[in-house]
């Protein structure tokens, strides 16, 4: 908290109530829900339905009201950073896809570059360490490649696939429109270069193998650095050794990222055992200690699974007990 206490308390979002405006011209008034008033009807001439005009009720539940988290915005700037400091890379996504108030603060790198460096240390489990974020991608980036499920190009949630290379995640149709069919040279420098540095893969389409299929605006971009640069030996071989280096990291990441991602769903499933058998254990005492012990006892397995909260990873609470 102390190191944003020095910031402005900023409002970014106002509370008037939204399709007010829209109201003005039409037969229904809904005020404002700070106002606590109702909403009020005017008076209407002939048959609503016949005059293709839309019902009063109908409008009503259209007229949205600010939520939640539209107020949220309300709250000064530094109380809002602190909050969403405590929240996970996931959450933060959802957040700034809320509103255009909290999607500006939330991607803003100035004001939420520590957020978003919290959320990754609130996430990780040192049983089974995150990868770090590699330099030349943005920690939102990395938490969208790692927690979204959304193409990048059209938003799709079908049938998606990180390609971690490239840093972005595609649906099939999108893979196909973005990725190219190309032909390296093998007496050419360039190509032989770019066959070693661009990602590129195979792929089986109708039974016939297509490739090398490249990411279209990678493969471009590098062909055009390296035609450019071609003339000057010297350069030309720096950028190829940064090039090397930048390949190596990004194919080590998508190794790293798979294994990392089995290594966590397997830690998850073994914590969901534990406390799923906990509660089990609890649940059973606390039948023998209000006098059920013969009907623990002969009830079966499958008989105690049934009972209601018996098969839950949350542990007995006093409302449960
Ligand atoms: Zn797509």
């Amino acid at each position: 908290m102390t190191s944003h206490s020095s910031l402005p308390r900023t409002t970014f979002y106002s509370s008037t109530a939204p399709g007010s405006s829209m109201n003005a011209d039409h037969t229904i008034e809904i005020t404002s829900p700070d106002s606590g008033k109702s909403a009020k009807k005017r008076k209407t001439s002939g048959n609503a339905k016949d005059d293709g005009v839309k019902p009063a009720w109908s409008r009503l539940r259209k007229a949205k009201r600010p939520g939640y988290l539209a107020r949220l915005t309300d709250t000064p700037l530094d109380i809002l950073l602190e909050i969403f400091s405590k929240l996970q890379p996931g959450d933060l996504l959802n957040l700034a896809r809320s509103s255009k108030a909290l999607r500006r603060i939330v991607l803003n790198r100035t004001l939420a570059g520590g957020v978003w460096r919290s959320a990754f240390v609130n996430v990780s489990d040192p049983r089974a360490p995150m990868p770090p974020c590699p330099e030349d991608l943005s920690l939102v980036r990395y938490a969208n490649l790692v927690y979204d499920r959304y193409c990048f190009e059209c938003g799709s949630t079908e049938k998606l696939e990180v390609c971690w290379p490239e840093y972005t995640r595609l649906c099939p149709e999108c893979f196909n429109n973005n990725f190219i069919e190309v032909k390296f040279q093998q007496d050419n420098t360039v190509d032989q270069d770019l066959s070693r540095l661009v990602y590129h893969r195979f792929r089986s389409v109708g039974g016939k193998l297509r490739g090398p299929l490249c990411f279209k605006r990678a493969h471009e971009s590098l062909q055009q650095r390296l035609t450019l640069l071609e003339p000057d030996r010297e350069a030309y071989n720096a950028y190829v050794k940064d090039e090397t280096r930048r390949a190596l990291v990004r194919s080590n990441l998508s190794n790293e990222i798979r294994s990392w991602g089995g290594r966590t769903r397997k830690l998850k499933k073994a914590d969901g055992v534990e406390k799923r058998r906990a509660v089990q254990d609890a649940y059973k005492t606390k039948l023998v200690e209000l006098g059920y012990q013969r009907e623990v006892d002969r009830l079966s397995s499958r008989e105690l699974r049934s009972l209601p909260g018996f098969k839950g990873v949350k542990p007995l609470d006093e409302k449960r007990e």
